[in-house]
């Protein structure tokens, strides 16, 4: 028999109304969730939960994310359990997932999971996410592929998913790649693995770590305004395959002048950045300024990584190049 926590902490799949509310709120407990898979959960796993908080996922801070990773590496660590569940927001799922895969250091599976519809409305998804991903957790194929997001009967990794649509039960996708696998009653097909990270990381992060999306003519004053808050590093959304207006330049200069690590990513949100272009503001200059770059990264996954990685005290350059490529 397959033995599974659930971890809960809030978010559209533990929210319903109640008398004080009207619309909907937190409320669902990892008990109420225990309950009721009573009878819907495949009778060969075997279900315990516990609570962390019982927020919205807007709300969800690097301390708790924190939390929320030391308590997955501690229950990986009891032997009479095969998986971990962490029920979140999908709001923010992509961040604490991935904060979770780059620090965790076991083979367990560990799936994080949530709903696009709360309890009280017609068609909540959430008991169906629940059931696919205690599936999963309990399986000894998803070992060692890091953490997973299960939504939709879809399987995907913490690395690649993101939330695309605000309101969809598909809201979850892995371009370019697309999911690792899915959930056909009640069987997990892997058909794409992504190996753990190589270069584990400890659950210390620095800040402040802001990102910021290019834009037209985009107002440098922003950046100017973020020079004074003594940022810890900063990740730019450039544009396209890594592009900047010109303007931008002498701001990053001075970042990376006062050894403030720069990471570009692309606004794109998918795709490596790397171009051969020629003019001013292109990818060679923000390689001859010294600025790092995440491949494939999303922005707000870039932001976790480089907080994480500089809270490890890797800060020199190369350390920082084995961490963002060029
Ligand atoms: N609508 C969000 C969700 O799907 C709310 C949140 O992220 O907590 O969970």
């Amino acid at each position: 028999m397959g033995k599974v926590v659930i971890l809960s902490t809030g978010g559209t799949i533990a929210m319903d109304q109640t008398p004080s509310s009207p619309h909907p709120i937190p409320s669902l407990k990892g008990r109420d969730f225990q309950q009721q898979l009573a009878s819907l959960c495949p009778s060969d796993i075997e279900i315990s939960a516990e609570d962390i908080v019982n927020i919205p996922s807007a709300q969800m801070s690097l301390e708790t994310i924190k939390e929320i990773s030391q308590k997955v590496q501690s229950h990986s660590a009891n032997p009479d359990l095969d998986g971990i569940v962490v029920t979140h927001g999908t709001d923010t799922m992509e961040e604490s997932a991935y904060f979770v895969h780059l620090c965790y250091q076991a083979s367990k599976p560990v799936v994080f999971t949530g709903a696009m519809r709360s309890a009280d409305e017609t068609g909540y998804e959430g008991l169906r996410n629940l059931v696919s991903s205690l599936r999963v957790a309990a399986s000894p194929e998803a070992r060692d592929m890091g953490v997973l997001i299960v939504m939709n009967e879809q399987v995907h990794s913490a690395e690649e998913v993101r939330k695309f649509h605000t309101q969809r039960v598909d809201a979850f996708q892995s371009p370019p790649y697309g999911p690792l696998g899915e959930i056909a009653f009640d069987q997990l097909y892997i058909k794409r693995r992504i190996s753990r990270p190589v270069q584990k990381l400890e659950a210390t992060y620095v800040t402040p770590v802001p990102l910021v999306a290019l834009t037209a003519d985009f107002e440098v004053t922003l950046l100017e305004a973020i020079q004074k808050m003594r940022p810890r590093g900063v990740i730019i959304e450039a544009l396209g395959g890594g592009r900047v207006p010109p303007k931008v330049i002498p701001v990053l200069a001075d970042f990376v002048e006062s050894r403030v690590p720069v990471v570009i990513t692309t606004r794109c949100g998918i795709g490596p950045v790397v171009d051969e272009y020629g003019y001013q503001g292109a990818h060679r200059d923000l390689k001859k300024l010294g600025c790092y770059f995440a491949h494939y990264l999303s922005g707000p996954r870039a932001r976790i990584k480089l907080m994480l990685v500089l809270g490890n005290g890797f800060n020199s350059d190369a350390q920082l190049h084995t961490f963002f490529q060029d």
